[in-house]
Order: C-alpha cells, then sequence, then structure tokens
C-alpha cells in the first residue's frame, strides 16, 4: 500500500511537466541531457569560474594592448578596434544550455533567442569597449548573425549599454569577414581584433582544416595577445567532431630487468 493517495502522485507529475526544462533539472543526470555531446562544454563556459577570470584576462590585456598602440599610434587615421559578437561580447550560453537540456539542435529556436535581446555580455566587454570609446577609437562590431538580425542585435547590445553601437558600426553577415575588414582598414587603422574563433582575426583560418588552423597559430603566434586577442569559447566551433589522438596504454607492465637499487642505509649514529 502506498502510503501517498494516486490523486498527489499524478498532481505532482502534472506540475514537474509544466515546469521549463531549463528550471526543472540542470544536473544532467541519468536522461538524454547526460548523454549530449556539448554538455561538458556548455558547463565549463557557463558555470566555471575559470572561462570568467579566461574572458576577463582577454579584456584585461585588450585594454593594456590598447594604451600601448595608442602611445605608438602616430597615423593621421582614427585608431580602430573590430570585435566579434557571439561569445566575444555577448553570451549565448543560456541558449547553448537550453539546447543540451531541452534537446534541440542549433540553427532550432537560434532566430527567436537573437529577437529577444537578452544575450547578457561577456565580463569585461563593457569596461574595454567604454574606455576604447573614451580614448577616441572606432569601434566595429563584425558578426557572422544574419542581417535580418541586425534590428535586434543593435537592442541587445544598446540594452547592455555598449557604445558606438549604430548599423554602420554593427556589420553582420553578407561580406565575409576579410571583405568587411579590408572594407574598415581603407579608412581606420585596426589596432586590435577581438574574437572567439580564428576567424575573427585572419582569413587563414577560415574554412580550413583544423591542421592547417593549428600549424597557422603557431606561424602567428606573436600575434596572439598582441593584436588577436581571444576569448574561450568551449560550447561550439569547427573542433568539435574532432578525432582525439590517444596514448595507447601497455598491455602490460614493461619488463624492467634491472636490479632495483637497494635503498641506502640508514646513517648509522655517529
Ligand atoms: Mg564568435
Amino acid at each position: 500500500m502506498t502510503p501517498y493517495p494516486t490523486w498527489l502522485a499524478t498532481a505532482v507529475l502534472v506540475i514537474a511537466a509544466a515546469v521549463p526544462s531549463a528550471y526543472a533539472d540542470d544536473s544532467a543526470g541519468p536522461g538524454p541531457a547526460a548523454h549530449n555531446p556539448h554538455l561538458m562544454g556548455d558547463r565549463y563556459q557557463q558555470a566555471s569560474a575559470e572561462v570568467r577570470a579566461l574572458q576577463l584576462q582577454a579584456y584585461n590585456v585588450a585594454t593594456r594592448r590598447l594604451d600601448q598602440l595608442l602611445a605608438d599610434h602616430h597615423g593621421s587615421r582614427q585608431p580602430a578596434v573590430v570585435l566579434d559578437l557571439d561569445e566575444t561580447v555577448l553570451d549565448n550560453s543560456p541558449y547553448e544550455a537550453a539546447s543540451v537540456l531541452d534537446g534541440f539542435s542549433f540553427p532550432k529556436h537560434w532566430d527567436q533567442w537573437v529577437d529577444a535581446a537578452e544575450a547578457p555580455l561577456i565580463p569585461g566587454a563593457r569596461a574595454f569597449l567604454r574606455h576604447a570609446d573614451a580614448r577616441g577609437v572606432a569601434i566595429f562590431y563584425v558578426s557572422n548573425r544574419s542581417a535580418k538580425q541586425e534590428a535586434a542585435t543593435i537592442a541587445n547590445l544598446k540594452r547592455d549599454g555598449l557604445p558606438q553601437v549604430s548599423t554602420q558600426s554593427v556589420q553582420l553577415k553578407g561580406p565575409s569577414k576579410k571583405q568587411r575588414r579590408d572594407a574598415i582598414a581603407q579608412h581606420y587603422d585596426i589596432l586590435l581584433l577581438v574574437g572567439d574563433t580564428l576567424h575573427d582575426f585572419d582569413a587563414e583560418f577560415a574554412g580550413t582544416s583544423l591542421a592547417s588552423q593549428r600549424a597557422a597559430v603557431m606561424r602567428m603566434r606573436h600575434a596572439f595577445g598582441n593584436r588577436f586577442i581571444v576569448l574561450p569559447n568551449a560550447s561550439y566551433g569547427n573542433w568539435t567532431k574532432a578525432t582525439l589522438h590517444a596514448w595507447q596504454p601497455p598491455a602490460k607492465p614493461a619488463a624492467n630487468t634491472a636490479p632495483r637499487k637497494q635503498a641506502p642505509a640508514p646513517h648509522a649514529a655517529n
């Protein structure tokens, strides 16, 4: 005999079904979310204190480098910074968490998320951008969000209190990122690029294999932390289906025929 009446068990089930899944259980215990390949990356991206520290570190470096580059800037053209948006300025981890917990994949619901214009800011972004603005630096937001998302994206950036947000500064998908950067560079001196994906920095990283990207990173090693400021993004990228190269543990302990050294005898008390 159950200690609870049947109607109570039914009521609990109905209430549980009515709770939005994002609030119902974010522990990703046994269930579909626990097997989602994005779970650990999304958890690291949204919840880890280390990612927050890395984001602040990136913008601290960006601020220091901008001041150094401005001190060395003697051209007649206005200096500029170019930033990506998603996972660089805007934090889409609530959307990523919903996709894991509710079991859907990008691009499902992406337009609704963008149209809501509720993406919070990446820590450090606003302070850096206000600093750049105060120092007379032109700011360009170069993102591969679609052109139809322009109004919502501008609303999101303005709601978050960012400077120099306009239809001129927010440049969404159409021309490639390289073409947009080149167009900006015709009129401005681009001092810094800030992004979470390598094609935010150089076209050499666009549409190439991971091996080529990794080799190019090594060739451009001196640019990182100097002209290129990289933000962490553990949620998505072209690495998500990469093959892992595993160490093979030996089938049995390696034979070691050398006799163990005898432990030295304890010193005799003199
Ligand atoms: Mg991005």
